[in-house]
């Protein structure tokens, strides 16, 4: 308790008191190295070969960063399987997704050659180090094709190129707290300036572990907050557990993610985050229950884009909507 009180100080003596929402925009469900042990990639590695084929569409992937925008919801990053893209084509992506948000972009896709950051630098925020444990004896065995000095050549380009830098750690991976330490030297070296943790979540044919507590899994966000105060922390938190969104909040999360938001949209697990937020004492700045009022095609309007792919958009955009139910 005491901890949550001093994270919960901290979070306060350096951010406003509010929160938001944020998604990862997956634009691919190939991955040339998919051998982490507890991602669905790792379980999907046998149906899928084809990079090509395992590419969402563009006006899909526009479409849900239309929605992000009428909700508030940030983009957390454009994630994909490693070499699932090739560079030209993602910048298409990321262009399409700067014309709707107006923002530029996380990317999560691996670590990635200087050339391909070069090329997408008008539309990056920044780049992602998938670290995902520091426990250095598990690591290699459970992401073996991610190498920590790949990541640490890839910060040393954006470090070139004025990029931010961010990291992913997987809580309950066969982890302690006694790693912590690692954790603090890793966000020191790299001056990291965001970092996203999230709960392992198992999935069938993934490594068989249960998933942390939620008393374990806050005192990493807790501990970090304290540790480094003005740094951005991401939480995720999954539909049934939707219940310990105070607790990370207090324990200095800015926002939460990974809750699959257009099928819980104004669902329970949505309503939970909403009240979670006041519960924590903030302003929640996302819209996860009531579908804001929009003409889409006045929204469309102010989208600098072709107008046959615009209505491709537009029906896509009209298919989520659907998903989003009660709210129509
Ligand atoms: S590299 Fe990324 S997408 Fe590929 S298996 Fe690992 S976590 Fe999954």
């Amino acid at each position: 308790m005491d901890l949550l009180t001093q994270a919960s100080k901290t979070y306060s003596e350096n951010f406003p008191q509010v929160a938001w929402f944020e998604r990862a925009i997956f634009i691919s469900w190939f991955c040339a190295k998919p051998t982490c042990k507890f991602c669905f990639m790792y379980t999907i590695k046998d149906q899928i070969k084809q990079p090509k084929f395992a590419r969402r569409r563009l006006e899909s992937i526009l479409a849900e960063a239309l929605i992000c925008r009428i909700c508030n919801w940030e983009i957390g990053f454009v994630s994909a399987g490693i070499a699932s893209w090739n560079t030209q084509d993602l910048k298409e992506v990321l262009e399409g997704i700067y014309k709707i948000t107006g923002k530029k972009q996380w990317l999560n896709l691996g670590t990635l050659r200087e050339k391909q950051i070069e090329e997408l630098l008008p539309f990056i925020e920044g780049v992602t180090g998938t670290v995902e444990t520091v426990n250095w004896k598990i690591r290699p065995d459970i992401v073996p094709d991610k190498p920590i000095e790949e990541i640490s050549k890839m910060f040393e380009i954006a470090d070139r190129h004025n990029i931010k830098k961010s990291i992913t750690i997987i809580i309950g991976l066969g982890e302690t707290i006694d790693d912590f330490p690692e954790l603090v030297k890793l966000i020191d070296k790299w001056k990291i300036d965001r970092i996203n943790f999230y709960r392992l979540v198992p999935h069938e044919g993934a490594m068989k572990l249960p998933g942390p507590t939620t008393e374990y899994y806050i005192e990493w966000i807790a501990k970090t907050r304290i540790e480094f105060p003005k740094l951005v922390i991401i939480a995720g938190s999954w539909p049934d557990r939707t219940e310990e969104i105070p607790l990370l909040l207090k324990a200095g999360a800015n926002a939460v993610t990974k809750l699959p938001a257009i099928k819980n949209f104004g669902k329970q697990p949505a309503i939970n985050i909403a009240d979670g937020v006041k519960e924590a004492g903030r302003e929640f700045l996302s819209e996860l229950v009531h579908y804001p009022k929009v003409d889409i095609d006045e929204e469309l309007k102010k989208i600098d884009m072709d107008e046959a792919f615009k209505s491709k958009v537009k029906d896509k955009y009209l298919k989520y909507y659907k998903k989003l139910g009660k709210h129509e």
